[in-house]
C-alpha cells in the first residue's frame, strides 16, 4: 500500500476487498476433506493432486519450487521443498478471496496429501494484499469442525514483524493516525487502510497465539538483518533475512513523523489536498525480505520492499561479491513490479535466471518502465531470462511488442486465467 498515487484507484480496490471483509463477518464453517479438493492439471498434463497422494510419504527426491498463487494485485507465495518428501512455507496469503478461491485449491492439492503441514508461514508486513488470505486461514484453522476432526492444515511457526514492534514501539504514530481518521471531513482510504492493516496484524497474533503458533519462535525477534544474523534452515532448505535492516526501520520511522509534523496542522485545518503530495508507504519498505536456498540454487523473495534497501541487507548478509553484484536462481519482483521500489541499476547488479511478477495491472503494476529496465539490463549482459507473471497486462502486453521476446532474449510465461498458481522448479 502507499499513500501516494491514485486514492480513486485505491479506493475501487479497497471497494472489491470489502465485500470480502463483509464476506469475512458472515464467516461459515467449511469442512475439509481431501475428497474436497480440486485436481489441478499442470502444464504437463499431470495432476498435481493425485500424483502427489500417490507420493505421500515415499521418497520423492529433492525439491526446491516457487508456487505463485493467483493473488490479483496482492502476493501470495507457496515454497515447496524437501528430501524425501515435500514441505512448505507459505510466503503471503494475498486477499482473503485469494484463500478462499485459489490458496485453498492450492493448500488442498499440494500440501493435506503432503502431510497437511506448512513448516513457517511468514508474512512479509501487514498490507491487506498480503495478510488477508493469512487471516482466512488462521481463522479456518480456529473454527471447530463438525465432525471434531482436527484443522485440515498444522503450522508449525509464524513469522511477522508486527508494526508496533518495527514503526512504532511508542504507538505514537498510531496514535497520531486515529486522530486524523477520526476528523469528519477526512475520506483518505489510504489512511483508513492503513489503520485497518494494523488491526489485521494485531488479530493475526491474537489467532496465531490461540492456535499455540509462535511467532518468530526461530530465535530471532523482530526477523530484521541485524537481529537475524545467521540462517534457519528446514530440511534442505536455508532462510536468511535480508531485510528490513534497523537503519530503514528507523529512516521510515523518522520519515513518518516529518510527514504528521509536516502535514498534521493542515490536515487538522480541513485541507485534506494535501495529502495528495505524500510520498512512500510506511508498511512496504519493513517488508521482511528473504534469500532461500536449498539445493545450491537459490531464490531472493521481497515482499513490498525497495530494492536500495534490499542491496544493502544483501551485502549485510554476505551475498555481495566484491564489485556488488549477487545472482539467484529466481527474484520475486519487489512491490508487484513497481518502478517505485526497483531501479535499472539493481537489475545490472542483482541479477536473475527468473523474474516471477505477482500483479494483475492494478496501480499499473507491473509498471512498463520495469520490464524494460530488466529485459535490457539481461540483453546488455547477454543473461537469458524468464519472466513470470501472475497476469497479462497492459504492460506486459506492451512490452512484447516494443521488446519482442525472441530478438530480446528472454522468454515470458503467465499463468493460465483459470489455473490457481503457477509452478516455477529450481530443482
Ligand atoms: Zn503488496
Amino acid at each position: 500500500m502507499a499513500f501516494r498515487g491514485n486514492v480513486v484507484e485505491a479506493g475501487r480496490a479497497a471497494g472489491e476487498e470489502q465485500q470480502c471483509s463483509e464476506e469475512r463477518e458472515f464467516h461459515e464453517e467449511r469442512e475439509f476433506t481431501t475428497e474436497d479438493t480440486v485436481c489441478t492439471e499442470e502444464e504437463d498434463g499431470r495432476c498435481s493432486f493425485l500424483s502427489a497422494g500417490r507420493e505421500r510419504g515415499r521418497p520423492v527426491g529433492a525439491m526446491f519450487k516457487l508456487h505463485a498463487v493467483q493473488a490479483k494485485w496482492g502476493d501470495c507465495l507457496l515454497v515447496e521443498y524437501g528430501t524425501g518428501r515435500s514441505q512448505f512455507l507459505l510466503v503471503d496469503g494475498g486477499f482473503l478471496s485469494t484463500y478462499r478461491g485459489p490458496l485453498w485449491k492450492v493448500l488442498n492439492a499440494r500440501v493435506v496429501p503432503a502431510g497437511g503441514r506448512l513448516e513457517r508461514v511468514i508474512l512479509s508486513h501487514v498490507d491487506a494484499d498480503h495478510i488477508r488470505g493469512l487471516l482466512g486461514l488462521f481463522e479456518e484453522l480456529n473454527t471447530p469442525r463438525r465432525d471434531g476432526a482436527p484443522p485440515f492444515l498444522s503450522v508449525g511457526g509464524l513469522w511477522h514483524n508486527p508494526y508496533g514492534v518495527t514503526l512504532d514501539p511508542e504507538g505514537s504514530l498510531e496514535r497520531r493516525l486515529k486522530r486524523l481518521a477520526a476528523l469528519p471531513a477526512m475520506h483518505n482510504v489510504a489512511i483508513l487502510e492503513f489503520l485497518q492493516s494494523i488491526e489485521d496484524g494485531k488479530e493475526l497474533q491474537r489467532l496465531a497465539a490461540e492456535l499455540n503458533i509462535p511467532r518468530n519462535g526461530d530465535g530471532y525477534d523482530p526477523l530484521t538483518v541485524e537481529m537475524a544474523t545467521g540462517a534457519v534452515s528446514f530440511d534442505n532448505l536455508r532462510l536468511t533475512v535480508v531485510g528490513p535492516t534497523e537503519a530503514n526501520l528507523g529512516m521510515l520511522r523518522a520519515e513518518w513523523e516529518a510527514w504528521l509534523d509536516q502535514y498534521e496542522a493542515a490536515l487538522l485545518r480541513g485541507d485534506l489536498g494535501m495529502l495528495d503530495n505524500t510520498d512512500g508507504s510506511p508498511t512496504n519498505q519493513s517488508s521482511i525480505c528473504l534469500v532461500v536456498e536449498a539445493d545450491g540454487c537459490r531464490m531472493l523473495l521481497t515482499g513490498d520492499g525497495r530494492s536500495d534497501f534490499l542491496t544493502e541487507g544483501l551485502l549485510a548478509r554476505g551475498f555481495l561479491d566484491a564489485a556488488g553484484r549477487a545472482h539467484f536462481d529466481l527474484c520475486k519482483l519487489p512491490h508487484h513490479g513497481s518502478n517505485a521500489n526497483i531501479t535499472p541499476e539493481f537489475f545490472r547488479a542483482v541479477t536473475a535466471d527468473r523474474y516471477v511478477i505477482s500483479a494483475n495491472g492494478t496501480h499499473g503494476n507491473p509498471d512498463y518502465d520495469t520490464l524494460v529496465w530488466l529485459v535490457e539490463a539481461a540483453r546488455e549482459q547477454n543473461r537469458e531470462v524468464e519472466i513470470i507473471c501472475t497476469n497479462e497486462t497492459n504492460s506486459t502486453r506492451t512490452l512484447v511488442v516494443s521488446h519482442p521476446p525472441d530478438r530480446n532474449g528472454y522468454s515470458i510465461r503467465i499463468l493460465e486465467p483459470d489455473a490457481d498458481s503457477i509452478e516455477v522448479a529450481l530443482a
